[in-house]
């Protein structure tokens, strides 16, 4: 008997398939243009996945895609009574995970299936208490660039923001003696909450600083702010946005209530309750400081009169910095020039030396190697500086640098050369 399609009660078009490759997996997506119903099966020898979709009908060329050439050899498709068969050839086994996403943003419905090689391993977690107190460490900052892959973030290109200015950031702070950087995503991928908080404890972070930019239906709401939270906050706040988002118009109150980003809520209560909060808030006033002094607006209050209770203090510092509106025009086209996302860079990598130099966590010797650094520094007036921002530049007021040098007026000449005194 055969089998008779009459009504077809959806039918639905693969406009893309797309492969994004993390670390760990492979991740392929299909654009989907309605919801579907969908079965995926491996088979073995030789390796492949197969994904049958009910009543739909392939609209992309599969010649174009561009293959994660260590794992599928080629993609291939057959359609039989309106189904479509995808067909991946492998070069190993793997496991599968699959999913569908609603439309978001810029994206539609959407079929997500994950491939994890089979045979890697996960890997332990150790926690920070493992840290081997008496080695001359390097300091460890964990830069988490938000969003990626399938989470765009904000409308306007915000994981893209975040990507450039955490790559700027960590190049920084791999020039500095005494300091690395560990990006929680290279590329553009995506990577869960839990799993960039283990990349931080994984490689014992003293200081976690998430890169955010904000997005807001109201297009004249701009600034830089920079959050941290403890877990008592972070509940109340929580419910203040839910109330307060309701009332959509209040934008005043000095609170991030225009905060439409679900995750970035999700990330900051996370962050609570893992990490020190008397030090996130000391970390988070440094980089604030800074950041005020270079950036032309801040948004919302200094984090110092946000009236968050600290409880208990977990274990790694943690802040949270919302570089500026994606939103509204003229931040956005700063957010995405190389020179203004290097200007946050170098306010973040100062505030951070600040931080460590007063507070040098323990195996380090921060502050020596901060001192000895700073001894030998010297700026080389170049055509265009000023005193006040080489001052700013290096994290110390004006004055402190006018009377280091012994300087009686701001006047410098190109040639010059000033002293740097340690922070
Ligand atoms: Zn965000």
């Amino acid at each position: 008997m055969s089998a008779v399609l009459t009504s077809h009660a959806f039918a639905s078009d693969v406009d893309g398939i797309r492969f994004w490759q993390d670390p760990e997996k492979t991740r392929i997506v299909f654009d989907l243009s309605d919801d579907v119903k969908y079965k995926i099966f491996t088979l073995t020898n030789p390796s492949r996945l197969v994904i049958d979709i009910q009543q739909t009908t392939l609209k992309t060329d599969l010649s174009k895609i561009e293959l994660p050439e260590s794992l599928v050899s080629q993609i291939r498709n057959s359609n039989k009574s309106g189904n479509l068969r995808v067909v991946i050839d492998l070069k190993k086994s793997v496991s599968t995970k699959d999913f569908t996403l609603k439309p978001f943003q810029k994206y539609g419905h959407r079929l997500v299936v994950d491939l994890k090689p089979k045979g890697s391993k996960k890997k332990v977690v150790k926690t920070v208490e493992n840290r081997n107190k008496n080695a001359n460490r390097d300091i460890v900052v964990v830069i988490d660039a938000g969003h990626g892959g399938e989470d765009p973030g904000a409308p306007g290109g915000e994981k893209g923001v975040c990507l450039a200015v955490a790559k700027k950031l960590a190049r920084l702070i791999n020039k500095e003696k005494g300091m690395k950087a560990v990006l929680t995503r290279k590329a553009d991928y995506y990577v869960g909450l839990v799993k960039r908080t283990e990349i931080a404890r994984k490689n014992k972070a003293d200081l976690f600083i998430s890169l955010h930019a904000d997005g807001f239906t109201d297009k004249r709401v701009r600034g830089t702010s920079v959050w941290v939270l403890s877990p008592k906050g972070a509940n109340s706040e929580m419910g203040r946005w839910l109330e307060q988002k309701e009332k959509a118009s209040d934008l005043a109150g000095g609170v991030d209530i225009s905060h439409q980003d679900p995750l970035v809520a999700q990330v900051l209560l996370d962050l609570s309750m893992h990490y020190s909060v008397g030090e996130s808030f000391k970390a988070g006033e440094l980089v604030r400081k800074q950041l005020a002094g270079s950036m032309s607006k801040m948004h919302g209050k200094d984090i110092k009169k946000a009236a968050f209770v600290v409880l208990k203090m977990p274990d790694i510092p943690a802040m949270l910095v919302e570089m500026g509106f994606i939103s509204n025009r003229a931040e956005n086209k700063q957010l995405k020039s190389s020179k203004h996302q290097n200007k946050i860079a170098k306010s973040v990598l100062t505030g951070v030396k600040n931080y460590f130099s007063a507070n040098p966590p323990d195996g380090t010797n921060y502050r020596a190697v901060a001192k000895a650094a700073a001894k030998v520094k010297a700026h080389k007036v170049r055509s265009g500086d000023t005193l006040s921002q080489i001052a700013q530049n290096n994290g110390i007021s004006t004055s402190r640098l006018r009377s280091h040098n012994q300087l009686k007026s701001d006047r410098l000449r190109i040639g010059q050369v000033i002293r740097i005194p340690g922070v």
